[in-house]
């Protein structure tokens, strides 16, 4: 009788509870990856940028599984329906997989366990935390809550972590047993059409490269080149400094345990420490979510509720496209198109623009995050849009705008981060970089920029919309 892994946001072999749990079983392993189509009803489908990504780090689990004796399955359709129906032809014996937490895929797995109940036959559904240092509902304050503050949950994490390391699984035999079972409709990874039809992601293959073991390739580099610089360097975007990880633990290519075990004992303490609590704010995120499930779609502090959005398609446009005249947002507008990633600092100062001085509702730049980031997460990108929206738990206030023009000129005061993307800037003295419509006209025509024609001027003055903004926000304060 064979054993099922339903690989989900686990695209790895090592350090996979699932699929080692499965080994240890000793029978024949039969691993299933199901792709969903309209037919899950999933209301946050795969994003175009992750498609890409997704398409490649398939590539990779079936390369590494048919090394290991195995050969992946890959279905089109909703779990729930295909599951049960593969269980009991097959007459298997287990369904093993790892936890996933996004309220929808919380509810489709309660949904397919009591379905496997009604096949009234033999069979274990066993589930793994292989996503998360902890499942978020391991970790509660001192009145049995849920953290809404990073710090206190920070220290929480650290310290039961530090007595209670997260479990790691040894490396697998060179070989698994094998199940012997054709599935009709098993397809190959080409023929679910997820690269786009457009090459808009032709850059892509430059910056990275999806599956176990660039995951692993990329936590190499970040030990020898990135750690050392990372608690200062972090916030300097045209440097490598951050690890970017954060797609390869979105697919599961890498395991966090494998990250902390690495880390928590390094001799550059002040470093790793750092690292490891920017990783907590991944769980940190995870606990909002799991326990606030609305987290994507309504803001976490009701008084939000009340802000009086003031949706303009032309400023989206511009926004979306790179051309709002500030150079330090559009150059991470155009690196987010080009590459599917753009540094943490210039996100946080992109999603300020659009919400404080456009004036656009955040979940407008969620949801062009969500089909442009190859790290695109439900949890990540909601907390995290909501932090900057001040809307979140633990948010950065609303009354702190950040102005686009000093953001520059300190996290990038010579400029080559923005002429790293937009080159029609690239002759222009650091001095104007960040602020072009200040440059003389003799300076401009120097650089070849003709402000409106090769350059947009700034689609709004700073000063002006941060006055607005905080007039409406003073607006929804009043009323409480
Ligand atoms: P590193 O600095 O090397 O950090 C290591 C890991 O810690 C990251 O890979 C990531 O998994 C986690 N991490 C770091 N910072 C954060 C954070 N602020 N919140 C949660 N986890 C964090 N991250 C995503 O993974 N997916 C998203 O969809 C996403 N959307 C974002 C939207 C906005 C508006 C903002 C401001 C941030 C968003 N982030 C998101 C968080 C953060 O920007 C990225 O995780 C980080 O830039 C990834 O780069 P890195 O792997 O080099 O990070």
């Amino acid at each position: 009788m064979p054993v099922i892994v339903w690989f989900r946001q686990d695209l790895r072999i090592e350090d996979n509870p699932a699929l080692y749990k499965a080994m240890l079983s000793g029978q024949p392993i039969l691993p299933i990856y199901i792709y969903e189509d309209s037919a899950s009803q999933n209301p946050w489908p795969i994003g175009g940028a992750q498609k890409w990504w997704l398409h490649h780090s398939l590539i990779s689990l079936k390369k590494s599984l048919a090394e290991k004796g195995l050969a992946l399955i890959i279905l089109k359709g909703n779990p729930v329906d295909l599951l049960p129906a593969i269980l009991k032809t097959t007459h298997s014996s287990a369904l093993y997989y790892n936890q996933c937490y996004e309220p929808f895929l919380l509810k489709q797995e309660a949904e397919l366990k009591s379905l496997i109940t009604k096949l009234e036959a033999d069979i274990t559904v066993e589930v793994f935390n292989a996503h998360l240092l902890l499942n978020p509902w391991e970790i509660k304050n001192n009145q049995g809550e849920y953290f809404k503050v990073f710090t206190p949950y920070w220290r929480r994490v650290y310290q039961y972590l530090t007595a209670h390391p997260p479990r790691r699984f040894k490396k697998l035999p060179k070989h698994l047993q094998a199940c012997d079972f054709k599935h009709p409709s098993n397809q190959s990874v080409e023929a679910l059409e997820l690269l786009p039809k457009l090459d808009w992601a032709k850059e892509f293959s430059s910056v990275w490269q999806p599956g176990e073991a660039g995951a692993h390739a990329r936590f190499a580099r970040f030990l020898k080149n990135g750690l050392s610089h990372y608690a200062e360097g972090r916030d300097i975007p045209s440097k490598i400094y951050t690890s970017e990880l954060s797609p390869h633990l979105h697919f599961g290519e890498i395991s966090p345990g494998v990250i902390w075990e690495k880390l928590i004992h390094h001799q550059d303490i002040k470093n790793a420490e750092k690292f490891l609590s920017e990783l907590v704010w991944r769980e940190f995120s995870y606990s909002l979510l799991y326990h606030y499930q609305d987290l994507p779609i309504a803001n976490f502090k009701s008084d939000f509720d009340r802000f009086v959005w003031q949706p303009n398609p032309s400023y989206l446009k511009a926004w979306q496209k790179g051309l709002t005249g500030y150079p330090i947002v559009d150059a991470g507008m155009r690196q987010l198109w080009i590459t599917g990633t753009m540094h943490n600092r210039v996100r946080m100062i992109v999603a300020s623009f659009l919400i404080k001085h456009l004036l656009i509702d955040w979940r407008e730049g969620q949801k062009w995050f969500w089909n442009t980031l190859v790290d695109a997460d439900l949890a990540n990108n909601a907390a995290s849009w909501q932090w900057v929206a001040g809307s979140g738990a633990d948010a950065s206030p609303y009354f702190r705008i950040f102005n686009p023009i000093l953001q520059g000129e300190k996290f990038d005061p010579n400029g080559e981060y923005v002429k790293s993307w937009l080159p029609e800037l690239g002759k222009l003295p650091p001095k104007y970089i960040h602020q072009p419509w200040t440059a003389p006209e003799t300076e401009l025509s120097k650089a070849k920029i003709y402000l409106g024609k090769n350059y947009p001027h700034p689609v709004v003055d700073h000063n002006t919309a941060r006055k607005k903004a905080l007039e409406l926000y003073a607006n929804i304060k009043k009323i409480d």
